[in-house]
């Protein structure tokens, strides 16, 4: 049990925590800062916070707990502002989508009182922002994945493990570097292709008639097209070496594809067409993953 969570960031997903800690009685209070005093004041309104702080170090004071869940490029000068106020007893996580920029802005803002932060991705999440949206079952039956480096303590990384368990979710450690390799392929190349899937068809002339013809395949594949810019904006550039990789992989698998259509290789294509196809279908969900 948490005496007083400090949030930074009241929106989807710092929200959902709130509501989520709430509903599992582990807290007992919870301050809350959003850059936007409206925001703040929103949050208050709709029972996800207590108290309202008007700055990041007043939401730290006196928090046992603290969740920073601001935009990825925000984490550095967050825990610049509330460095002043972080003490031993303190667990401090965050939620920000990309891990290796996280842990280094955070080396370079706490320095010294690095133990207690534990670095933390929940692998959910919805293609809406805001506080409005906010859930408190959105971390049930989803992964979180720790990373935590050399001097994170320990103890703070079994405390976060507990916290999120008790949430319901699974947690995976792993390193930072492991955690934004694999994301690269498996999150962030694939929104890149949807906005520039989606992009492409805004781009061109008969576009919209396109648009009005398509069914449920490409729905299911532009569904993350929707998700929010400024999010993303930072998810790209902060991942930026890793997504390089992944979008060299597809490069070459885009220009073998394309070369057998046009060179009408039929056979060949259909081997491709194949090895993509057995991969899809051996391909499941981790058990127990929301459908
Ligand atoms: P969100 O709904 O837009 O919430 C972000 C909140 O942070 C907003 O309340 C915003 O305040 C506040 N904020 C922005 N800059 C700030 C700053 N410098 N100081 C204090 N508050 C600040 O976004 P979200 O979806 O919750 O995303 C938050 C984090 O979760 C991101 O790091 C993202 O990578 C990560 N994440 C998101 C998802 C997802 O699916 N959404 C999934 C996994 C991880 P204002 O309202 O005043 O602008």
């Amino acid at each position: 049990m948490f005496e007083q969570l400090g949030l930074i960031g009241c929106g989807l997903m710092g929200g959902s925590f709130a509501l989520a800690l709430k509903r599992a009685g582990l807290v007992r209070r919870v301050v809350g800062y959003s850059k936007s005093p409206s925001t703040t004041e929103r949050a208050r309104q709709l029972g996800v916070i207590d108290v309202e702080a008007p700055s990041a170090l007043l939401a730290v004071s006196g928090a046992d707990l603290v969740m920073l869940a601001v935009p990825v490029a925000a984490t550095e000068s967050t825990l610049k502002a509330i460095r002043h106020l972080i003490n031993p007893g303190m667990l401090i996580v965050d939620v920000g989508s990309t891990k290796r920029d996280v842990v280094d802005a955070a080396r370079r803002a706490l320095k010294q009182d690095m133990e207690m932060f534990v670095p933390c991705h929940p692998i959910a999440g919805r293609e809406v922002s805001g506080v409005e949206n906010a859930d408190p079952r959105l971390y049930h039956d989803r992964q979180v994945i720790i990373t935590p480096i050399e001097r994170t303590a320990q103890a703070k990384v079994d405390q976060a493990s507990q916290l999120w368990k008790a949430l319901g979710s699974d947690v995976v450690i792993m390193s930072p570097q492991e955690h934004d390799a694999a994301f690269a392929a498996v999150s962030h190349l694939p929104h890149m292709l949807a906005f520039a899937l989606m992009n492409s068809l805004a781009s061109q002339p008969e576009g919209d008639k396109y648009l009005k013809l398509a069914g449920p395949g490409f729905r299911d594949f532009s569904r993350i097209a929707a998700s929010d810019p400024k999010m993303w904006r930072d998810v790209l550039i902060a991942n930026r070496e890793e997504l390089g990789v992944q979008m060299q992989h597809l490069q070459r698998a885009l220009s073998a594809l394309d070369k057998l259509i046009a060179e009408g290789r039929a056979d060949e294509l259909e081997r491709l067409i194949n090895r993509a196809s057995h991969a899809r279908a051996n391909w499941r969900l981790r058990p127990g993953a929301p459908a």
